[in-house]
């Protein structure tokens, strides 16, 4: 596309970071499947090795697919480049690696995807990296959990699994104070409905798998860059500031300016990683990200007519969408996500865990998986799956308590999701 005028988002996400096939003309973008690529001379071979001239090596760290993808999604973010990775889990530690070293930690918000809050509450501490956990509705808590080995803050802009609102320039001021990046999931929410960039965040990482996709076919994962951190503003960054040793003392800010982290996250991350995304997942992203405006306009609109309807519901204790105007996150959806509050929301039921299991075993249409973010409705009982590694009282700060049940809104007829939740509540009640 000639970048002549500023399109619009319906616009980017069908073609941004894309161009008819320069060899055959293949409109769609093309699975690259191929592990190498050939090289002109040794001469190219060596420029391409030294990051003098940008180009394809092998398909651990750049592959042409793969590329489509990763521009689409920086271009929808408002960021200025992006990595992809193997799933929504690896784009966490990738979006970590350049900025920690053994002994830093991180600031996160007590209510994450529960996979998140067991990877930074144990798995990181094997890297000698530490996370403290936080609410974020209560922003001195923030501030003061930072300390001068605090790396950066991380939180979800639409929290898995309540659908609750994260104010992502309120932490975005708490970090640019404390001179530390702001990374946030974005999820659940899409760029479709939240630009968390816009709102000041430094990083976006995504889980390529559930709404971008759209169907439940791969997983995936993307790390977006602003562009707009200044690495070199204290020596908290060496990897990023300084000679960094792991790429024979190249210095990345020095070199690529504001694409310093993605060419770290290549050269460096991808390469000693390896968390790479193949083609054939890049192939089935791109084709959903093409419907992603279209898919998430009816995602809200279901599960603002699923949610008011449930909420009435005698059998249902509470209903945590942040669309209602009975949520305390309402005035706050309305700031951060007025296009919508997402699809994704959990409700409370009197019955309790045993009526919970019975609901989840009864419904019809919606399906009892470990998903989200599925053109099909989905549910899941968190405490007993998703969020089962966790201590009760993380349970209970997640948000997935035992009487709690996860629904993800897909883009059937909301009447025939509704009937089916009837009938469900009607065996539970
Ligand atoms: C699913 C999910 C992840 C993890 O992504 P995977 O692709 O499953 O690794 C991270 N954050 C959120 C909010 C998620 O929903």
């Amino acid at each position: 596309m000639t970048e002549t005028r500023q399109y619009g988002f319906d616009t980017l996400q069908i073609h941004a970071g894309a161009r008819p096939d320069p060899a055959t003309g293949a409109r769609q973008t093309p699975i690259y499947q191929t592990t190498a690529y050939v090289f002109r001379d040794a001469e190219h071979a060596a420029a391409l090795f030294n990051l003098q001239e940008v180009g394809y090596i092998y398909s651990r760290l750049t592959n042409p697919t793969v590329a489509v993808l990763q521009e689409r999604i920086a271009t929808l973010e408002g960021g200025a480049g992006a990595v992809c990775c193997s799933s929504g889990h690896a784009a966490q530690i990738m979006a970590l690696f350049p900025l920690m070293q053994p002994g830093c930690n991180i600031v996160a918000s007590s209510r994450l995807y529960g996979g998140t809050i067991t990877q930074f509450s144990q798995t990181i501490k094997r890297f000698g990296w530490s996370c403290t956990f936080v609410d974020f509705d209560d922003l001195d808590a923030v501030k003061a959990a930072i300390n001068d080995e605090t790396r950066a803050i991380f939180g979800e802009a639409i929290a898995n699994p309540g659908g609750w609102i994260m104010d992502v320039r309120a932490v975005a001021d708490i970090a640019d104070a404390a001179g530390i990046p702001l990374i946030i999931d974005n999820t659940t929410a899409t760029p479709y409905l939240v630009r968390p960039i816009e709102h000041g965040a430094t990083l976006v990482v995504h889980s390529t798998t559930k709404y971008l996709t759209g169907n439940g076919t791969v997983t995936g994962g993307c790390v977006v860059d602003s562009g707009r951190f200044d690495w070199s503003a204290s020596d908290k960054f060496p990897s990023l500031s300084q000679a960094e040793p792991a790429y024979h003392g190249l210095k990345f800010h020095e070199t690529f300016g504001n694409l310093a982290f993605t060419f770290h996250s290549i050269a460096v991350g991808l390469r000693d990683l390896g968390m790479t995304m193949n083609p054939q997942a890049a192939h089935y992203t791109l084709c959903g990200i093409e419907t992603l405006s279209l898919r998430m306009e009816r995602h809200v609109q279901n599960a603002e007519t699923v949610a008011g309807w449930l909420e009435k519901h005698p059998a249902v204790d509470h209903v945590t969408y942040a669309g209602l105007a009975s949520s305390p996150y309402n005035a706050l959806a309305k700031k951060v996500c007025p296009k919508g509050a997402g699809g994704l929301f959990t409700i409370a039921l009197k019955g309790g865990y045993d009526a919970c299991v019975k609901f989840v075993d009864s419904l019809e249409i919606f399906s009892h998986v470990a998903n989200l973010g599925d053109a099909r409705s989905l549910v899941i009982h968190s405490a007993s799956t998703t969020h089962r590694q966790l201590s009760p009282e993380q349970q209970a700060a997640a948000g997935a308590s035992p009487d709690v049940v996860r629904i993800s809104i897909g883009i059937e007829d909301a009447d025939d999701l509704i009937a089916d939740l009837d009938q469900a509540l009607e065996k539970v009640s």
